[in-house]
């Protein structure tokens, strides 16, 4: 039987990025995914004959560059232009969109001059700010109780780049940092539709509105990543999101990983509080000295290891992890191209997000709060097939839409909720875009209790776990575990649940594979 250095639980892209890394660095590494393709919820996947889509996430905006160099992704497929970058059209249906170009808004269209000029300066001042939590991503947070030399100097870096800042921007920096997304918006513009889109994007894979404290964070976390070298850009990969997946998994097997899919991890093996093994659902068991989790970090500690192996008060730090998706997905199979009002055709190949104002996004975020789903539901819709035809039989088209808000736990139950939720998307279609109700095909909408069944997400949660104030940084998945390290001795994390959180970045894998190099695990 072949033996292993490291075994990585689950084939998302983080898990093969952690795998292709420790390759890299000359471990021997298995892979153990449970679907029968790896990729997670970065996959392409055909919905309607003929039809396909990125299954859960479509938009690529925070791929980290470390993760792109190191596994050599463009060596293995993965390039992008300048040119591919997408806009984002904040859509109205009273008259023409107003549209961000570029990289997050280089250029604004649709827009009065005065408001051209204040979101120039608003521009330049998110991106300053979201710039000083960047070098974060690509590191352990730091460990306060026994912060390393290293440790300590790269906070002190940061320190520095917000010293940088001058005096005055360096006290707006600390006054609006947790401050909520609206009202630094009603400080700083005017225009409705752009204020929408920016409340949108704030809060978008969150339990929150653009009115609740903190808000403002989720904005910096999207202005933290890049896409093609450029912070805020967005992309969508010919192919779909398995592209990125393919590239990935071309990286890890050139390394010499190996991976095994439709084979699911039921139990971690610890021997005297250190992990030792796994127990696969098909009675196998697979030893190693290092054990690599880059599935829920809920999941992995309460059910594979489970409580009799971790301390009371660990424990439950875990169970208290909030993750309950408010995120839905929907696809649609079209017959033809749909025309919404206001945008021109290059328009329609960017992404179009429906939210009209800050007022709007909160009035849709308040009825989850108490397990419903707002009649007007705002989203982002995408239509990759008019760029990459190969997704969609000739002259038809497929709409991707990421929908909020949609709570895991509707109140009525998401059997007799989810037509009506349908029915109500269907009809905010029909008002940006008439006539799209008669050219659908094929429907297939994804709330987040289906993306917990599909894809193994628990909660559906777009980030394995709520992504807010008190669970970021040194605080996720829990405080004082949040360097990937766990109380057993050889098992991390490496998932979304993980710092810096979800999207498809690669960077929890990419930083949990170097904290095992540095421990020599
Ligand atoms: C509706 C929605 C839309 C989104 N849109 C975007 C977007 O446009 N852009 C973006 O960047 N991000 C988006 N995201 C977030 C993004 O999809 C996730 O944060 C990211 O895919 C998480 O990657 P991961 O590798 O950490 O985990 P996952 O992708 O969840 O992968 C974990 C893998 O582990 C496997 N697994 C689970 N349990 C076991 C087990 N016991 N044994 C073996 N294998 C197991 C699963 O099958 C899965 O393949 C979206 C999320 C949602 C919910």
């Amino acid at each position: 039987m072949t033996s292993f250095d490291v075994i990585a639980i689950g084939g998302g892209h983080n898990g093969l990025v952690a795998a292709a890394t420790l390759a890299k660095a000359g471990r021997k590494v298995v892979v153990l995914e449970a679907a029968s393709a790896v990729g997670g919820a970065a996959r392409t996947e055909e919905f309607a004959p003929g039809f396909r889509v990125s299954a859960v996430a479509h938009l690529l905006n925070r791929l980290h560059p470390d993760v792109v160099k190191t596994l050599e992704l463009e060596k293995h497929g993965l390039q992008f232009a300048r040119t591919d970058f997408l806009p984002s059209v904040a859509l109205s249906t009273g008259g023409p969109a107003l549209v961000l170009y570029g990289a997050y808004g280089e250029v604004l269209t649709g827009a009065s001059s005065a408001e051209q000029s204040a979101w120039k300066e608003l521009r330049a001042q998110l991106l300053r700010y979201a710039g000083i939590l960047k070098p974060f991503l690509s590191r352990r947070p730091p460990d306060l109780a026994g912060m390393s030399f290293k440790e300590t100097a790269a906070l002190g870096q940061a320190a520095l780049s917000l010293k940088k800042l001058g005096k005055e921007d360096m006290r707006d920096f600390l006054r609006v940092l947790l401050m909520n997304v609206a009202d630094l918006l009603d400080e700083q513009l005017a225009d409705d539709r752009l204020k929408g889109l920016l409340a949108f994007d704030a809060t978008l894979g969150s339990h929150l509105g653009p009115r609740s404290p903190t808000s403002l964070l989720g904005l910096y976390y999207r202005l933290a990543g890049e896409a093609g070298g450029a912070a805020g850009a967005q992309l969508l990969p010919r192919g779909g999101m398995g592209a990125v997946v393919t590239a990935i998994r071309a990286a890890a097997e050139k390394a010499g990983v190996t991976i095994r899919t439709s084979i699911s991890v039921a139990k971690i093996i610890v021997e005297n509080g250190r992990a030792a093994g796994v127990a696969l659902d098909n009675s196998e068991v697979l030893r190693a000295r290092t054990i690599v989790s880059a599935i829920n970090p809920a999941t992995t500690l309460l059910d594979l290891v489970g409580p009799r192996e971790i301390d009371t008060g660990f424990l439950r730090k875990v169970k208290n992890i909030r993750m309950k998706g408010d995120a839905a997905k929907l696809h649609l199979a079209l017959d033809r191209p749909p025309q919404f009002t206001g945008a021109d055709a290059a328009d329609h190949k960017g992404r179009l997000v429906i939210a009209p104002s800050p007022d709007h996004v909160e009035r849709a975020f308040n009825p989850s709060k108490y397990g419903e789903f707002s009649p007007e539901p705002v989203m982002e819709i995408t239509l990759p097939s008019l760029a990459d035809p190969s997704l969609a039989p000739s002259g038809a088209c497929v709409l991707s839409a990421v929908v909020q808000y949609a709570p895991y736990q509707l109140k009525d139950g998401w059997n007799a909720g989810k037509p009506k939720l349908l029915k109500a998307i269907m009809a905010q279609l029909e008002s940006y875009a008439p006539g799209i109700g008669k050219t659908v095909q094929h429907s297939e909408l994804l709330t987040p209790v289906d993306i917990e069944a599909r894809y193994r997400i628990p909660g559906g949660h777009w980030h394995h776990g709520e992504l807010q104030a008190d669970q970021m940084l040194i605080s996720r998945p829990v405080s004082g575990w949040s360097g990937y390290d766990t109380p057993l001795d050889g098992l991390f994390l490496a998932g979304a649940g993980s710092h810096p959180g979800g999207g498809v970045s690669g960077a929890p894998g990419l930083n949990a594979a170097r904290r095992i190099i540095a421990m020599k695990g």
